[in-house]
């Protein structure tokens, strides 16, 4: 089972809000997206969702106002701890967390993998203890025992301008998506076919980043960006991964784009190591 996708529950927002060129009073349903990719060596989540906390008490954490403007509708069962029990696997397999941004949606099931390595982008962890729980960050962050911090220096890949090989064998490539937030990450996957791109936050929806200049931003957009240049920057490197560099682009809060991938191991994209072991047999 190479790569799937699960979302933790759902998010919501009015469609004038949140949606581009939305003008509507009703709400839009959002995914919490996760990848879940097996590699040799174990797991590795891109995103984490809401944790296991989370999806049983929300009104608890991240709070009774916060639930209620989130529109969140999670379940225990939602806290992809679980999922993973229902997928044949054990929380334990996972062993690096990838966090597009560290945001609680993205980053906050940490906790309930504390053996994994959580990345991040090095100006992610920075802003991230500047700012604090103020703006979407959880400091319990700050004192899980396996971090690591990437710096991007390495060259321009799949149309965005920096880029860093996570695991040093061209697998899993960390991208400069910045925008959103200051260290936002877009994190591609390898596929034997092209490649999966997690966009995190660098685009909700797909809409988002297909019509640059066709349609206006949404309010949420101006308001949550941290930069509206860089965000806008970070569209037009989504659309070149997608035209360009057989990327296959996941926002994820697209609710859409979420029903039509594969979220079992049947469906599951096979990665270019499953076709190297192919061919090894
Ligand atoms: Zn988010």
């Amino acid at each position: 089972m190479p790569i799937l996708f699960r979302s933790t529950g759902l998010v919501g927002g009015p469609d004038f809000f949140v949606t581009r060129g939305g003008r509507g009073l009703g709400v839009v349903s959002m995914s919490v997206t996760v990848a879940v990719v097996e590699r040799p060596d174990g797991l590795v989540l891109i995103d984490t969702g809401w944790s296991r906390r989370t999806c049983a008490w929300p009104e608890e954490h991240p709070g009774r106002l916060a639930k209620l403007l989130l529109a969140m509708k999670v379940k225990p069962e939602d806290a992809m701890a679980s999922q993973l029990l229902s997928l044949g696997y054990n929380p334990g397999d996972v062993k690096h967390l990838v966090a597009t941004h560290l945001h609680i949606d993205h980053a906050g099931a940490a906790d309930d993998f504390a053996q994994a390595t959580l990345h991040a982008s090095a100006r992610e962890w920075a802003i991230a203890r500047t700012l604090g729980r103020l703006r979407g960050y959880d400091a319990a962050l700050f004192s899980r025992p396996r971090t690591a911090s990437h710096v991007l220096s390495g060259p321009p890949r799949l149309g965005f301008p920096a880029s860093h090989d996570l695991f040093g064998d061209d697998s899993v490539l960390l991208l400069d998506a910045r925008g959103h937030t200051q260290g936002s990450l877009a994190v591609a996957v390898r596929l034997h076919d092209g490649w999966a791109l997690h966009a995190g936050d660098a685009a909700m929806f797909a809409r988002d980043f297909r019509h640059d200049r066709a349609l206006p931003l949404s309010p949420y957009q101006r308001l949550q960006s941290h930069d509206l240049y860089a965000q806008r920057a970070s569209y037009g490197h989504l659309r070149a991964a997608e035209t360009e560099h057989d990327a296959r682009v996941v926002p994820a809060h697209d609710l859409k784009v979420f029903e039509s991938l594969p979220q079992s191991a049947e469906k599951a994209w096979a990665c270019a190591w499953d076709k190297k072991k192919r061919k090894g047999r």
